[in-house]
């Protein structure tokens, strides 16, 4: 496992609830509700109670294969 150096939230999809990760930019707090762009291009609701894990069975497979 690679060291990332970008800190990154988990965000669900709204239809799917797939969680996805997102590239924060921003502090957590300030992100909790908001919808952003996961790394795979899909929209996300971002929580910040959640911790992004691509080996999560409900986590997005091209999230976790872009972030390898
Ligand atoms: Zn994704």
């Amino acid at each position: 496992m690679s060291e990332l150096v970008l800190t990154l939230a988990a965000a669900q999809g709204r239809s799917t609830g797939t969680w996805h990760a997102v590239e924060l930019h921003r502090s957590p707090s300030e992100l909790d509700g908001a919808c952003e762009v996961a790394v795979c291009g899909a929209l996300a609701r971002v929580d910040a109670e959640q911790v992004w894990d691509g080996a999560d069975d409900d986590s997005c497979e091209a999230c976790a294969d872009l972030l390898c």
